[in-house]
């Protein structure tokens, strides 16, 4: 069965009341009908965080997916299928992936409309992220610009908002330059989430954001190296 994402719609989800449909005692994995966890791909780490049943508390240490099912890797006890569960995500962290993967979204806009330059790799961290884009070589003038125009966003409070969009609408809405991310989904993807910064980006994602720039907070660029040709890798943190 798919398991129903809830933090698709709702990233603010901290709890939820879910079923075991599959448990797995040798493996040590739990698959349920419902869940507001995170599993890792396209550069956002797995969430952590507890599973509670009649009286019994485990640790979700992972969350994957594999043969298109998403599995919660547990330490400690395993529920029984069927099992009636409360999930709880580790808020501190998943809050500070929030916040990182939409300050990538915003980067990854800015250069992209400024330069033309492309995101070709990104990696969001607890502590730093980050990110990968060509055709392009920084200089520390441009990062300082980028930075700053970041933090000015980041203070005027620009919503982040996830919506569902039919494909053909939104490839007609998009500009040239995003149109590729969204044309290069599978066919088969028809209806597309898509996370919006009004007036600033429009990107396809499966991954979770904060609502609002301010949330995010403002940024350092901590790092830039040359990882080939016309391709730079810059590493950036959360101030606070
Ligand atoms: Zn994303």
């Amino acid at each position: 069965m798919n398991t129903e994402l809830v933090f698709l719609k709702d990233c603010y989800a901290k709890e939820l009341q879910a079923k075991v449909v599959e448990s797995n005692p040798e493996e040590k994995w739990v698959e349920l009908n419902k869940t507001i966890f995170y599993a890792e791909s396209g550069g956002q780490p797995t969430d952590k965080g507890k599973i509670e049943w009649k009286g019994t508390t485990s640790n979700i240490r992972e969350v994957k997916k594999r043969d298109g099912k998403i599995l919660h890797f547990l330490e400690g006890k395993i529920p029984e299928k069927e099992t009636e569960v409360k999930l709880i995500l580790n808020w501190d962290l998943r809050l500070k992936y929030m916040r990182m993967h939409s300050a990538q979204h915003l980067l990854s806009a800015l250069i992209l409309d400024k330069h033309g330059a492309s995101t070709v790799g990104n990696q969001i961290g607890e502590e730093k992220s980050r990110m990968d884009f060509h055709p392009i070589k920084f200089s520390q003038e441009m990062l300082k610009e980028f930075e700053d125009k970041f933090n000015e966003i980041v203070e005027k409070g620009v919503p982040i908002e996830i919506s569902f969009k039919d494909r053909k609408t939104v490839l007609e809405e998009v500009d040239e330059k995003r149109r590729v991310l969204f044309s290069r989904l599978p066919e088969a993807i028809q209806e597309i989430r898509v996370i919006e910064i009004p007036g600033i980006d429009k990107c396809p994602c499966g991954g979770t954001h904060v609502s609002n720039t301010k949330e995010i907070g403002k940024i350092k660029i901590t790092e830039r190296k040359n990882k080939g040709k016309q391709r730079d890798r810059i590493t950036f943190e959360l101030v606070d």
